[in-house]
């Protein structure tokens, strides 16, 4: 399988897990012309999308879903808890979405199950495997858990928040301290540091590879994720890119591909 990151930001976020003639997205926070064109780039065919698994309600990752439903009838999937959240702010009909509890199921030749997240809405990660290869899809938490950490454990790649920089968030002008005081909670965004420390763990439980995502386009740079991030792994004895590949995924950028097989 493939997986490319179509879009990934506070603004919104989209990921391609593709094989053959099956394509899955992850959240489709992008308005429906932004996934044609990405389609066309990346030569996949819109007609192969077998399934939106959404995280959660927020329009970062729903936007786009009531054109994508009107004009190409794609089956969306949400979890029980979070599926009148979805309803409520996308205005796609009731019979457009399946509903999933917490026990695995197939999608195609994928398999899928997922895991709560600590959000301020009802919010899922997932895993997601073809054959014994699995990935996970983990954004919008506020902090961790050992059993959330633990089901990212054997990923062959790794998708993960680093939202923020805690510093950046508070010296903030722009936002007011209530979105600050949010982004902050347990139940807002993963900061930098908060991400470093699963990365490390992960690094200890056979995960290679991991692509940070939605980080903040106010209170984050590509630049100062990678170095927070390198920075405390190296203070662990893990050395980036030799025991674990970090990339950061681009706002509203294709790329890059993983294949993983
Ligand atoms: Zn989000
Ligand atoms: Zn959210």
């Amino acid at each position: 399988m493939r997986v490319c990151s179509l879009a990934s930001s506070s603004k919104g976020n989209c990921t391609a897990i593709y094989g053959e003639n099956e394509i899955l997205l992850v959240d489709m926070g992008i308005t429906l012309k932004d996934l044609e064109e990405k389609f066309e780039r990346l030569k996949l065919s819109m007609e192969n999308i077998i399934g939106v698994l959404i995280s959660h309600e927020h329009s970062d990752h729903t936007k786009g879903i009531l054109s994508l439903v009107r004009k190409y009838d794609v089956p969306i999937y949400c979890h029980y808890d979070s599926v009148d959240g979805v309803l409520k702010k996308t205005k796609i009909s009731s019979l457009c979405v399946s509903r999933f509890a917490d026990a695995e199921f197939k999608i195609g030749n994928f398999k899928v199950s997922s895991f709560k997240v600590c959000h301020d809405v009802c919010c899922v990660g997932y895993n997601i495997s073809e054959n014994s290869n699995k990935i996970s899809i983990v954004t919008d938490l506020g902090h961790t858990t050992k059993a959330i950490v633990e089901r990212l454990y054997d990923s062959r790649l790794v998708i993960l928040e680093a939202n923020h920089d805690e510093k950046m968030v508070l010296a903030s002008t722009k936002y007011p301290p209530v979105l600050k005081q949010r982004i902050l909670s347990d139940r807002g965004h993963l900061s930098n540091i908060s991400s470093a420390k699963v990365v490390l763990e992960l690094a200890q439980h056979n995960v290679r590879q991991v692509l940070f995502a939605h980080l903040s386009e106010e209170n984050n740079t590509p630049a100062l994720c990678y170095s927070t991030i390198c920075d405390y792994l190296q203070s662990n004895g893990v050395e980036p890119n030799v025991n674990i590949k970090l990339d950061i995924a681009k706002p509203n950028g294709v790329g890059p591909i993983f294949v993983i097989n």
